[in-house]
């Protein structure tokens, strides 16, 4: 019995060792069999939209690799957000999980108790963090383009050693997206040269690394993450703020209607413009220039609203 049951344990770890080898020489081997539909079998899943875009691009156009974004288009960022059975589910068949890190993802311990083979892929690796008034970390690194740029190499590097057949190409698409990355950067800031008045409000703590890369002075954050409203003394600190400061300009975010925003608008004639953290949109197949062509509309909002 003790001896069938051994055999029986041996043809198994004898089959899997044969069925991994399979897997292997599919990964490497797909040149061999041009006429074979290339398989996706390198998965690269992202926590959330701009760590996507980023990965979209480094991985654009390499055979074999998909690139499956784990929360909604529309989450958001990850502050509270809670791992649901669907997203471990997604996180078990990875081969890599880029995440933004900065501690956005709140959730990764839990994630790697569940799972722990996860190969984590930290964009945010040597980005000096900008710490708040409570001495919290930010982790909206992304927002400032130079940050962005360092993220597509940290996804690049650490992919590549998790992929080194691909490396070279990982490396290539990093290297042209940084170089679009560079010239969106330089054009924002010849935009902004001119402008004198670089006092600015926000919403939602999305903003210090964008400041301080176009130099921007954040006056007052409104609320410091989507849906905490502020508490009417706080409203009307803000207003006595903006009269003071004769700022003429807010700048809400799309992914929420501010109440708040209208309210500090009404109460002072500052007008409200709209700025994007890049944090929310339609993560899907091809969108590799959709943080490039959010962060243009964000110039020209700037010298708009600042002249
Ligand atoms: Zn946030």
């Amino acid at each position: 019995m003790l001896s069938k049951i051994g055999k029986m344990f041996f043809m198994i770890v004898i089959s899997s060792v044969f069925l991994a080898g399979c897997s292997q020489s599919k990964n490497t081997g797909g040149a061999s069999n041009p006429n074979a539909a290339v398989k996706k079998n390198f998965i690269v899943v992202t926590s959330f939209y701009p760590v996507y875009i980023s990965t979209i691009n480094v991985t654009r156009d390499v055979p074999g690799v998909e690139v499956i974004n784990m929360t909604k288009s529309q989450t958001g960022c990850l502050h509270d957000y809670q791992l649901s059975p669907e997203d471990l589910k997604t996180l078990e068949k990875a081969n890599a999980f880029v995440i933004n890190g900065a501690n956005m993802e709140a959730f990764l311990d839990k994630a790697i108790k569940q799972q722990p083979q996860l190969k984590v892929i930290d964009a945010s690796k040597n980005i000096e963090l900008l710490t708040d008034q409570n001495g919290e970390k930010n982790p909206h690194v992304w927002v400032s383009v130079s940050n962005a740029m360092t993220q597509v190499q940290n996804i690049a590097e650490q992919l590549s050693a998790l992929d080194p057949a691909n490396a070279e190409k990982y490396r290539k698409n990093a290297g042209e997206y940084s170089k679009r990355l560079e010239t969106l950067r330089d054009a924002m800031q010849k935009t902004l040269a001119g402008t004198e008045n670089r006092d600015i409000i926000t919403f939602h703590e999305a903003f210090p690394y964008f400041a301080k890369e176009f130099n921007l002075n954040i006056v007052a954050v409104i609320e410091r993450e989507p849906g905490s409203d502020p508490s009417p003394k706080e409203l009307a600190e803000t207003i006595e703020k903006v009269k003071a400061s004769q700022i003429k300009a807010l700048f809400a975010e799309p992914q929420y209607s501010s109440k708040a925003a209208e309210t500090i608008s009404r109460e002072t004639g500052a007008k409200v413009y709209i700025l994007d953290p890049v944090v929310t949109g339609e993560a899907k197949p091809g969108a590799y220039d959709d943080y490039i062509r959010a962060m243009e509309k964000n110039g020209k909002t700037l010298q708009e609203a600042l002249k």
